[in-house]
């Protein structure tokens, strides 16, 4: 039987409105999305295709224009009180950690802040300690009153993480976590990412452009692409077989790819102007190269959405081509 799934989006749109006389922006577009129970789901794709507005839906910092989220099961409050509690289980881990910590707060008042404002009545010295111990910054009480320039970026960005988990949520939602860190701490912050799933049993969304972090990191994949989801399945699914042309495209220019690299032309169009047919048809290879047309799906391609793929396990692909199943020969 299935886990049922701790976070659940459900044909979730927002729009906002369009800029100097433009339609309404689509930002997200019917977007069906589930994160199970321990679970790290990647959500990958150029910056502007949607994600982190998704992530921020998710997190209920902004209310869809239409669809639902789920949290256990239930719908989720927008009212002050329930956001609040949301929010203790379902926390946000911010890309630069310079930026999320206040550079005259300490360490311990850095960590301790959640706790204050969800007014916990327990010990909390012993959450701050716990949190950062967890956080791999032992003995933690070594970093209670140190500030954030006194930190690498690694131990920074542990810091940031240990302010989340002191409020022991079920669910992170990182964005972009491990961009504005060195190499060589990056690997660090993603083992612990993956201690703590094993740990705790925390469940993560990575929101990422980096498709090497999701393979290093990931159980599941959805790629994004103008505000859907136009790829999803098991991490070994999605980057070892993938089957959309613009998961194909994103693959291909890793520095480790065989193969000739497809260079995708022209930037994502703007999602006030969501084109007809795919979304993707402009910028396709497989359209352009004359596979689509061969497969018998060009016309399609240019008329008829793919459709918004469904919440699951399975491998899934929102592209008329790979339905076909012939492989892309460019
Ligand atoms: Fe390309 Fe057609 Fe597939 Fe869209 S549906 S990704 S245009 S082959």
């Amino acid at each position: 039987m299935t886990t049922p799934p701790l976070l659940s989006a459900q044909g979730l749109h927002v729009t906002f409105p369009g800029r100097q006389g433009a339609g309404p922006a689509r930002a997200v577009d019917g977007v069906e999305l589930d994160i199970r129970p321990g679970e790290i789901v990647a959500l990958v794709g150029e910056s502007g295709c949607g994600k982190s507005t998704l992530a921020r839906a998710l997190l209920g910092l902004v209310k869809p224009t239409a669809g639902r989220i789920t949290h256990d099961g239930r719908p989720l409050d927008y009212s002050g009180r329930a956001l609040r509690a949301y929010r203790r289980r379902v926390q946000l881990v911010l890309q630069d950690p310079s930026g999320s910590l206040n550079p005259r707060h300490t360490v311990y008042d850095a960590v301790a802040e959640g706790l204050r404002i969800h007014g916990h009545a327990g010990d909390e010295r012993a959450a701050v300690a716990d949190a950062l111990s967890r956080a791999g910054l032992r003995p933690p009480e070594r970093f209670f009153l140190r500030y954030p320039h006194e930190l690498s970026g690694g131990q920074r960005q542990r810091v940031v993480i240990a302010g989340a988990l002191v409020l022991e949520p079920k669910l992170l939602v990182a964005d972009e976590p491990v961009a504005s860190l060195d190499a060589s701490v990056r690997g660090e912050i993603l083992a612990l990412l993956l201690r703590l799933r094993t740990e705790l049993g925390l469940a993560a969304l990575v929101v990422t452009h980096d498709l090497g972090l999701a393979w290093n990191i990931a159980d599941r994949v959805a790629v994004m692409y103008l505000g859907r989801i136009v790829e999803t399945g098991t991490v070994e699914e999605v980057l070892t077989s993938p089957r959309h042309p613009y998961t194909q495209a994103l693959l291909s220019v890793l520095p480790e790819a065989p193969g000739t690299p497809q260079i995708l032309t022209g930037e994502p169009p703007d999602p006030s102007r969501i084109p007809s047919g795919c979304r993707f048809h402009a910028r396709c290879p497989a359209l352009a190269s004359g596979e689509a047309e061969r497969a018998g799906v060009a016309k399609a391609c240019r008329t008829t959405d793919p459709g918004i793929l469904t919440p699951g396990t399975e491998a899934q692909s929102a592209c008329h081509l790979s339905r076909t199943g012939a492989q892309p020969a460019y």
